[in-house]
């Protein structure tokens, strides 16, 4: 569960990425955060993940009140998270295999365990076959996917995804989006941003923000 009560975020006096934001969102959800471009998505879902703070407000997720968590527990709260964020992008010098194995070989799994479990993320986004690919050699929606891979191989509770089928065409955006409703079918609560209209309908849930604020929340007929 992931709770967000009166939450404002500002970077500079005059200017709010988020204003005044309570919602909550319970586990299994499937949600869309909708709305232009500077609305406040990312901020929203770099919250969650602690890597931005409320200038005020609660957020919690768990019931564990994000913003009291002292850095050194972050680590904990972020293994709960698959984390696909903009500014994450892939290493080029490195395969996919090992890329997708990163996140377990920092935690200290042991090389045979990660390799194993890296090869079923990627069997889970559809791309076994190019573990032994550079990133650089993958399509855009490709290399998303690996993204996602990498994301899930921890085996999180959420993933947060902003804007994973940006600068992607339909096929390709239905494939990133399809991969991301398997693992919400399988229990995980997935929050994913998009300006992409076309794609709200599949959501359980769209949040639709403007200008920080939440200015429309809608049930889709497909919700559980
Ligand atoms: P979205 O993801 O919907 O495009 P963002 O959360 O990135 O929106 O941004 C919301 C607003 O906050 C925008 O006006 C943006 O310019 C501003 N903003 C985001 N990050 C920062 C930052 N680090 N410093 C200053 N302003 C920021
Ligand atoms: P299993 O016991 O086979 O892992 P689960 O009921 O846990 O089955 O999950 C069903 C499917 O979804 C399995 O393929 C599982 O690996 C996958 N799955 C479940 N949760 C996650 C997660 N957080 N990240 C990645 N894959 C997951």
């Amino acid at each position: 569960m992931i709770v967000f009560e009166h939450v404002s975020k500002q970077y500079s006096q005059d200017a709010y990425a988020l204003k005044d934001v309570s919602l909550s969102i319970a586990d299994g959800e499937l949600i869309f955060l909708a709305g232009p471009s500077g609305a406040g998505k990312s901020t929203l879902l770099k919250m969650i993940a602690g890597i931005e703070k409320p200038s005020s407000g609660r957020v919690s997720v768990n019931g564990q009140d994000i913003s009291k968590l002292k850095t050194s527990s972050l680590p904990y709260l972020r293994r709960k998270l698959g984390l696909i964020l903009q500014d994450q992008k892939l290493l080029n010098d490195r395969s996919v295999l090992s890329n997708v194995m990163l996140p377990l070989v920092v935690t200290g799994a042991s090389s045979t365990e990660a390799e194993q479990r890296a090869r079923i993320a990627l069997e889970k986004v559809g791309l076994p076959d190019k573990a032994a690919s550079l990133p650089m050699a993958l399509s855009g929606g490709e290399q998303q996917r690996v993204a996602i891979a990498r994301a899930i191989v921890n085996r999180p509770q959420i993933i947060l995804a902003d804007e994973p089928s940006a600068f992607l065409d339909r096929e390709n955006a239905n494939k990133v989006l399809g991969a991301l409703k398997a693992f919400q079918s399988a229990g995980v609560t997935c929050i994913i941003s998009s300006h992409d209209e076309q794609f709200l309908d599949q959501a359980s849930r769209v949040i639709y923000l403007s200008q920080g604020q939440v200015v429309n929340t809608w049930k889709s007929s497909l919700a559980a």
